[in-house]
């Protein structure tokens, strides 16, 4: 069953049409990435599920029922715009939010008492905010934003501004509060993090939704019957031309040196790999064989680039 649903959002600012019948469905324990260019629509349909922002029309359905204001108790939400108080101690100001979001201020030292030994930042507990490096003051974002522990996490461009070893501990405590139940939902338009976290994504191209599904389902989907294959050079000084002649496959690309033959073909239509593999293995000593499945960036661009060329 879907947690959170969006059906048919259209949203309008002044002159332009920022989300057009936009539906999404994110399943209960899941990790959905939102994708999309810069100023596809994502962040405005962010503040939307976040009741920050309100549609022009349609209903966003959260647990079942059409979203209501307390809602937002159960909702994390990191901003892309990450607004603290510039002037407040870091730990005052975290325990301060997470009472307006229902947690009593002894659990609230709790929990701040845990993520800062997690992170390793307890030294930050007095500081004022303005104090701290951006990086530091994103890490202490992210506490804010999980530390009332929400079942359902969005986070809008969580990667931007983190260092690689940032990133990499963000995507990992995101993968970990998925474990302990959190359905959650991040935009992005860095496809590096998409396959590693994602569960299901939804890419919005020019305010519209044009792909939505399991991240395995839709690079199956887009396979387009490449492979890459490495053989030992034979000794009989055939020409390879002759060699890889086949009904099953076209030659693409092909590199050698002393030891070795790299290729890649494209396979003709109706074959399947065991034939190809099968035919492979007995004209050559084969070291691999591999299917080339497109990855969420190549989906991407070839995605957005196919629908921007036919506008
Ligand atoms: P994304 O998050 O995908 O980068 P946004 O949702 O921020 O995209 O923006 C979508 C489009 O709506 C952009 O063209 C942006 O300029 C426009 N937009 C966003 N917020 C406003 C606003 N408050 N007033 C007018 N236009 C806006």
């Amino acid at each position: 069953m879907s947690f959170l649903e969006t059906q048919n959002i259209v949203k309008n600012y002044s002159n332009h049409r920022a989300l057009e019948n936009v539906s999404i469905q994110v399943n209960e324990g899941k990790i959905y990435g939102l994708l999309g260019p810069n100023g596809a629509g994502k962040s405005t349909l962010i503040r939307i599920i976040n009741r920050i922002s309100v549609a022009d029309s349609g209903k966003v359905i959260f647990d079942g029922h059409e979203m209501r204001d307390d809602d937002v108790r159960n909702i994390g939400y990191l901003p892309e715009e990450r607004g603290l108080y510039k002037k407040m101690k870091v730990a005052e100001q975290a325990i301060y939010l997470a009472q307006l979001r229902g947690l009593s201020k002894q659990d609230a030292r709790k929990r701040l008492a845990y993520w800062f030994d997690k992170f390793d930042i307890c030294a930050w507990a007095d500081k004022k905010l303005e104090e701290l490096s951006k990086g530091m003051q994103q890490k202490v974002q992210f506490i804010i934003t999980v530390m009332h522990q929400p079942r359902f996490l969005i986070f809008d461009e969580p990667f931007s501004g983190f260092d690689p070893v940032n990133a990499q501990l963000i995507r990992n405590e995101i993968m970990e509060l998925k474990k302990q139940g959190s359905t959650i939902m991040f935009s992005t338009h860095n496809m590096a993090s998409v396959e590693e976290i994602c569960d299901e994504i939804g890419l919005i191209n020019q305010s519209k939704l044009v792909l939505q599904g399991k991240v395995d389902e839709i690079r199956e989907s887009h396979r387009q019957g490449l492979y890459q294959v490495k053989v030992r050079r034979p000794i009989s000084g055939e020409n390879h031309q002759a060699l890889l002649a086949s009904q099953f496959y076209q030659l693409e690309n092909f590199h050698e040196n002393d030891l070795y033959w790299n290729f890649s073909l494209k396979k003709n239509a109706d074959c399947d790999n065991v034939s190809i593999f099968s035919e492979l293995s007995q004209k050559f000593d084969l070291i691999s064989f591999e299917e080339s499945i497109p990855n969420m960036n190549d989906i991407f661009i070839q995605t957005v680039q196919k629908l921007n060329t036919h506008e």
